[in-house]
């Protein structure tokens, strides 16, 4: 049968309405508010749908999903199982898909989180635990003379307000904390917003790495270990870089630790999981180099269009101490700049932050600055993101194309999660399969009798789900 045929539906408002609908077809229903398309769409043929679908089931399921009540019809013919994606207002949100709208996604980050296989995204190998011995041991390679932190994590992206946590810290002889990447004395009232996410490390110890201080760095550490659960890091001030150090994760090809994982991690709404280039989008929109370059002009010359400007003062430092340090000329035209060179302009410094000598031309006054590069390309996005002006941003746009995001390459969440499998594929593997070839995957997914244990209950779930 290729064919709906709905008698006499009076459901809501509609009155007595006969109707035919031609099958694998998209179909709209327009009309004013309140004449009835919902009613028809979701409420007579969805419902209905899902009430021979659920009668068709044995006695057990039945019971478990619940009777749906039958809409007020004379007589309907040819509906199969269906689906509804309802026009909730949250679906505007451009990281909706018809997967996370249907809940799929959900039962991808729960099953990820409890038995995928955490691969370490730049050496590509198998992650290992490590023992608290081997740990200690490395930090004996630490520099000497460097000033660091020993933070335990206590809080990630976790929403309250930490205050009884703060006094029992204080209690236990700890003086400060690190929030959202500031640090405060835990003897100074802390007033947090309980619905924003925090990030919250408790400061274990603050010392200068010498040869006689290694007993106090591997006990400091030691405890660390213990508070963080079996994670902690260290903090250079100076620098601002931050090493992490962790039973859990830990790469040998790498030689980087990584924390465990959870359902948060594995999504592209929470800002624990979410790529941090393109919020969790996928996509983004970069400047297009054969627009923005002139390829016979130089730095000096302003051979970049969306570029802050060589004739300004901090930009003329900022540009000519780039050209220092990584020996190039910003007098040489683009086309004869070496690939280095054009990449560091581009997109800014491997380090973190970099000494820098400015002059004031006219003044002629001298002073020192640690610059953080990060390129002109993120500079001209910052300048977007604050533009208010619409004539500039319809300017910017005609500059830029639309293109996977270049960090999580459509994946949406960060590398670690990303890099995460399950019998050999990832998350972002798994959503873009077509449903029977998910469906598929999962009839014939292998697991260990462990891993059977943990998420057999869920599977059986999410197999339904599919079914459904
Ligand atoms: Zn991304």
């Amino acid at each position: 049968m290729d064919e709906i045929i709905l008698k006499g539906v009076k459901v809501h408002n509609l009155k007595n309405v006969d109707l035919t609908l031609k099958k694998n077809q998209l179909i709209v229903f327009t009309g004013v508010s309140g004449s009835g398309k919902s009613s028809l769409a979701f409420d007579t043929i969805y419902t209905e749908g899902q009430r021979r679908y659920i009668e068709s089931l044995s006695h057990h399921a039945r019971r478990y999903l619940g009777d749906l009540p039958k809409p007020d019809l004379k007589k309907a013919e040819g509906i199969t199982p269906t689906i509804a994606i309802e026009q909730k207002l949250q679906g505007k949100s451009p990281r909706s898909t018809v997967g996370t709208l249907t809940g799929i996604y959900d039962f991808f980050r729960i099953l990820f989180a409890k038995i995928g296989v955490p691969y370490c995204p730049i050496s590509g190998e198998i992650v290992q635990k490590q023992s608290k011995d081997k740990i200690l041991q490395k930090l004996e390679k630490l520099p000497f003379k460097k000033r660091i932190y020993i933070l335990a994590p206590l809080a990630r992206q976790k929403k309250g307000e930490f205050k009884e946590d703060f006094a029992d810290l204080l209690k236990k002889g700890y003086t400060r904390v690190r929030i959202n990447q500031e640090f405060i004395d835990l003897t100074e009232p802390i007033y947090l917003d309980k619905k924003k996410a925090h990030d919250i490390d408790i400061v274990i110890d603050r010392l200068v790495l010498s040869e006689q201080d290694q007993s106090r760095l591997k006990e400091s550490a030691h405890q660390a270990l213990e508070i963080g659960k079996g994670s902690f890091s260290i903090y250079d001030p100076d620098s601002d870089e931050q090493t992490l150090f962790s039973e859990h994760a830990y790469s040998p090809k790498s030689n980087l630790f990584y924390e465990p994982l959870n359902p948060q991690d594995f999504s592209f709404n929470h800002p624990k999981g979410m790529c941090e280039m393109c919020h969790g989008i996928g996509t983004m929109y970069e400047f297009d180099l054969e627009k923005i370059m002139d390829l016979d002009l130089s730095i000096s010359e302003d051979c970049c269009l969306i570029s802050s400007s060589y004739d300004t003062v901090r930009y003329k430092n900022i540009y000519d101490n780039l050209a220092r340090i990584y020996g190039f000329s910003v007098k040489t035209p683009w086309k004869k700049l070496s690939k280095e060179a054009q990449n560091v302009f581009l997109y800014g410094t491997k380090k973190k932050w970099t000494e820098m000598r400015f002059r004031h031309p006219h003044k002629n006054t001298r002073w020192m600055e640690y610059v953080q590069w990060k390129g002109v390309l993120f500079e001209a996005h910052k300048r977007l993101i604050k533009a208010t002006s619409n004539l500039y941003q319809t300017k910017m746009h005609a500059l830029m194309t639309l293109d996977i995001c270049p960090s999580c390459k459509g994946s949406r969440i960060k590398p670690y999660p990303s890099a995460c499998k399950l019998a050999k594929k990832t998350l972002h593997d798994l959503t873009s399969l077509a449903l029977d070839e998910l469906l598929d995957f999962f009839q014939t997914l292998q697991l260990s009798t462990e891993e059977k244990k943990i998420a057999e209950e869920l599977l059986k779930k999410f197999k339904k789900g599919l079914l459904f």
